[in-house]
């Protein structure tokens, strides 16, 4: 029987699938220092994750059943995949399965800015009975989404996602991606069908400079520094879910802090996971732990996508 540690936890309908195919799923929590001793001493041939446990180079090499690692979610880079190429471990993922969700907290985090519905959160609960007048006057003057243009960097699975549920709202969209140079956004329109609708990329200057907001969407590396955030709009917004450093976090308080920036919304960071003080404090900064995935729908599609992908790696 094929034994698996799910590590990080699965969604119940994956485990079931597991369980019906015939494997030993175990859903313990191993502490990081014991884990590479756990899989070896328990035989474990398959160990899923998602972005908590660190599959480094001691943990692959202790782990010497191991015949695959997959990963629920879309960023490998809490896995040494080197280090399992060399060793003969296959890595896997689950790409497409959380790239709505993440869309979604795409928009909640340009609401929660343009409304200052973060900062109002902050501080209604303490001077909302003494100060509502003054709090009132504060958080007037939001604006709307909708005639915005949002900026897009990286038009993949999650950037069209997000591209899809702006123009819904009325946006305008301007994207960068250098793989792409025209996509056909998919807009549902729930009980009425789908609209296509044609976006032909633009260059990153194009982009940055003539944003309202900015989303980034990339797998890594930074995007966005003290240059690029020179060329943009005074009062741009930027969003990053995709990965810490995409934005270069020093740049980004500096632009902060002189007023060319309005709002940031950060739900990624460079020190996961211990952000910088100085961002988590930050009164411009709308914030979330590393939540673009964490929906019940998400992390369900995540569980199947996982298991039917285990169940076809030791089909034969
Ligand atoms: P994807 O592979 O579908 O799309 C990435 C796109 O970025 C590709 O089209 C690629 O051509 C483009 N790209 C690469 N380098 C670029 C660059 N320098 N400039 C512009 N475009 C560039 O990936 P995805 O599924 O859309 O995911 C994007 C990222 O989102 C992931 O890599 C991951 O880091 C992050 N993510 C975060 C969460 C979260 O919880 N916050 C959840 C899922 C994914």
């Amino acid at each position: 029987m094929i034994r698996i540690l799910t590590n990080d936890g699965i969604d119940e309908t994956g485990k079931k699938m597991l369980l019906d195919a015939g494997f030993d799923v175990i859903t313990d929590k191993v502490e990081q220092a014991s884990l590479g001793e756990f899989l070896d001493q328990n035989q474990v041939q398959v160990l899923t994750v998602r972005s908590a446990t660190k599959v480094d180079s001691a943990v692959l090499h202790s782990g010497k059943h191991l015949k695959l690692v997959a990963r629920g979610g879309v960023g490998i880079d809490n896995i040494d995949s080197e280090t399992a190429g060399k060793l003969g471990i296959p890595v896997i993922n689950t790409p497409a399965s959380s790239s709505d969700s993440v869309a979604e907290l795409v928009i909640a985090g340009m609401f929660s800015m343009c409304r200052f519905l973060y900062d109002s959160n902050r501080q209604m609960p303490s001077k909302g009975d003494t100060d509502f007048n003054d709090l009132k006057k504060k958080y007037a003057g939001g604006t709307e989404l909708k005639n915005k243009t949002l900026g897009i960097v990286g038009l993949g699975r999650i950037g069209k996602s997000v591209a899809s549920r702006a123009l819904g709202l009325g946006m305008k969209v301007l994207a960068y991606d250098p793989s792409v140079s025209i996509a056909n956004i998919s807009i549902d329109i729930h009980g009425a069908g789908k609209l296509m609708v044609p976006i032909q990329t633009s260059s990153l200057d194009e982009v940055i400079s003539n944003c309202d907001y900015l989303t980034l969407h990339v797998p890594g590396g930074q995007i966005v520094g003290e240059n690029e955030i020179n060329k943009m709009k005074k009062g741009v917004c930027i969003i990053n879910t995709s990965r810490g450093g995409v934005v270069n976090e020093k740049a980004l308080i500096e632009g902060l802090n002189s007023g060319k920036i309005a709002h940031a919304f950060l739900d990624v960071f460079t020190n996961e996971p211990k952000p910088d003080k100085a961002l988590l404090q930050h009164a411009k900064i709308s914030l979330t732990p590393h939540i673009g995935a964490a929906t019940k729908e998400a992390q369900e599609r995540i569980g199947i996508e996982l298991a039917e992908k285990i169940i076809d790696h030791f089909k034969n």
